[in-house]
């Protein structure tokens, strides 16, 4: 059993955090030594020097040399204060060994050679003696409270186990350490509750139990491998695993955490069960950054509470990110739903000639901080986790409200173009929604198009069906959006109520790469007006694919070539110049 633990590995902290402070404090052994080799030099002269006859001459003055062994004397005791002060308790000790040392020296040489001028050294010994217990003792009182401090520092006050500082000092000399290890993330489950439900005080006592048990098996080495536990905040908690062989002896280790939470908990009287979720990532193998390291922790735990299963351990995979992703944006889609974030841009479509035939409105999003997220990005989650139909239903209100009023003022009969998804089509109110702001908005219903994509087209089951078909009588257009990505049968697409099929850009695109794509697109087109459709090209980005589609007798096209999706504003201006021109 290895005894590692997350108890030395804060001292080991402690200590490197209180060698970096003292650094400037400590000196090296080297001075130490000079300082030990100057008293001893000056121990050895002071006598000679005493009993010296002769006379210097220093600025014009005749002084006798044995006045100097005042100065030498001195200047020995301070190097002895300087070990006292620069080299901790060695330095303390060796000074007050020697001064020590010193008074039966002195004391033989009084009393054997009546040397009595060596008696003011005695009381200078003493002088320096009692001058380096109070400096030691000074300095000591200093370090304890800078320990208390720096223990402060990487300890929890409430749990008294490690906290994030410590954590994250750990992972860091772990990372450049190089070794692997696993980085756990801990969160309890419905911790919340618990504080709602009986109070903070039992919430932090909760808090103290469950902490004491998982510092007993990291302090205990009881897992098997090194651990260290750590108290990030509130009931988030991140265990650091080393010194293990395999998945197994890591997963081991977690369950061993996760066991001593099936015990009950009792406080004040009160008997409750508390259940965590885990998950976690290794170093180097998921990632070698710190921080991604513990934000794939993270997300492997948020996994493991998300299947709601408490016993499962979740590992760090990358579609874990995706999942995170999504979340992420479907946290910005509720907010910009209910803070006005959702709004629409215009895209024109033209005929042939350039003549306006309406715009399709595309849905926008602002996330909180004002930032524009891109369609392709909230438009699949929203569809994925179901609030598609909401911002169908906040685009298509908005968009008609904007355009009921762009029909007056133009006088033109130009169509808006709204995207419907499957869920939207779905809704019992939707046609009742549909009429009624067509009617708040004094739209003509054959003013409106509805575009549903090819691929719902042919998933949609017969309630969807019925809508369209609904929709069709009410006298609104209905186009087949992205056609060609789709497997629909000819027979099938003969009978769907459509007016108009929209050819997705990726043919746009190919068109010109080989004659037989050409014919491909000339083919639908044909097919197109033979079922009684027209037919609008999409992504139409260049000059000659423009040329091609006039050619293969292509009824409209939108595309970035004539216009790209246009803001409110700068719809309406588009509108106003186009009807001037064909009025
Ligand atoms: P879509 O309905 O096929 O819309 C056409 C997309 O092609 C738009 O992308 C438009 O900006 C882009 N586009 C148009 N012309 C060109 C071009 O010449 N070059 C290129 N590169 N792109 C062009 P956007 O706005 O990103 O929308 C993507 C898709 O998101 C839409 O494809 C539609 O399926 C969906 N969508 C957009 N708004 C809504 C909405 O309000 N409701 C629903 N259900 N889906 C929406
Ligand atoms: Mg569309
Ligand atoms: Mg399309």
């Amino acid at each position: 059993m290895k005894k590692g633990t997350s108890e030395s590995t804060k001292k080991r902290l402690l200590q490197k955090t209180l060698d970096g402070l003292d650094a400037s404090r400590r000196a090296p052994r080297s001075f130490l030594v000079l300082m030990l080799l100057i008293h001893a030099v000056t121990s050895v002269t002071i006598p000679q020097i005493s009993r010296a006859q002769t006379v210097v001459t220093l600025w014009g003055m005749q002084i006798p040399v044995a006045a100097f062994a005042g100065v030498v004397s001195s200047l020995g005791n301070i190097c002895l204060i300087m070990l006292a002060v620069f080299c901790g308790k060695l330095g303390f000790f060796a000074a007050f060994i020697v001064l020590l040392a010193q008074f039966p020296m002195l004391a033989v040489n009084i009393l054997r050679s009546h040397a009595y001028n060596s008696i003011p050294g005695i009381f200078s010994n003493i002088l320096t003696l009692i001058a380096i217990v109070i400096i030691y003792v000074n300095i000591r009182q200093t370090e304890k409270y800078q320990d208390r401090i720096r223990n402060q520092a990487v300890t929890d006050s409430l749990t008294g186990i490690p906290n994030r500082f410590a954590c994250s000092e750990l992972l860091v000399s772990l990372v450049e350490q190089g070794k692997k290890f696993v980085a756990a993330s801990i969160d309890l489950n419905n911790f919340k509750s618990i504080n709602d439900s009986m109070g903070f005080g039992t919430g932090n006592e909760a808090l103290k139990v469950i902490a004491s048990r998982w510092k007993a098996i990291a302090d205990g080495g009881l897992s098997g491998t090194l651990d260290f536990i750590a108290r990030l905040s509130g009931d988030e908690f991140a265990l650091v695993i080393r010194d293990y062989d395999s998945e197994e002896e890591v997963l081991n280790t977690i369950r061993q955490y996760m066991n001593v939470l099936c015990e009950k908990l009792t406080i004040d009287n009160c008997d409750f069960y508390v259940s965590a979720s885990f998950g976690y990532a290794e170093y180097p193998t998921d990632s070698n950054k710190m921080d991604n390291l513990i934000s794939y922790a993270d997300a492997a735990m948020l996994e493991a509470k998300r299947s709601g299963n408490s016993d499962l351990i979740v590992r760090f995979t990358r579609d874990l990110l995706k999942e995170e992703h999504t979340l992420e944006i479907e946290k910005k889609i509720h907010a910009a739903l209910e803070n006005d974030g959702i709004f629409f841009q215009l895209q024109p479509q033209y005929d042939m000639n350039q003549k306006l035939r309406g715009f399709e409105a595309l849905a926008r999003m602002r996330d909180e901080e004002g930032k524009l997220i891109s369609p392709g990005e909230f438009i699949p989650v929203a569809e994925k986790v179901g609030l598609i139909d909401k911002i169908d239903v906040t685009v298509f209100r908005k968009a008609a409200a904007f355009f009921g009023k762009l029909l007056r003022k133009t006088n033109a009969d130009i169509t808006l173009s709204v995207n419907v998804s499957v869920r939207h089509l779905m809704k019992n109110d939707f046609l009742q929604e549909t009429r009624e702001v067509l009617e708040r908005n004094g739209i003509p219903t054959k003013n409106l198009e509805v575009e549903i994509t090819e691929s719902v087209m042919i998933d949609s089951a017969e309630r969807a069906l019925q809508c369209i078909n609904s929709l069709k009588e009410m006298g609104v257009q209905i186009a087949i959006d992205d056609f060609g990505t789709g497997y629909s049968s000819l027979s099938y697409l003969n009978s769907f109520p459509a007016d108009l099929l929209k050819i997705d850009k990726s043919f746009v695109d190919k068109m010109n790469d080989s004659d037989s794509m050409r014919q491909y697109v000339a083919a639908i087109i044909s097919m197109g007006h033979i079922m009684g459709f027209d037919v609008i090209s999409e992504g139409v980005e260049q000059q000659q694919q423009m040329e091609t589609l006039q050619s293969i007798h292509c009824d409209f096209i939108q595309g970035f070539l004539w216009g790209r999706p246009l803001s409110a504003e700068d719809a309406e201006k588009v509108a106003m110049d186009n009807a001037e021109k064909f009025r």
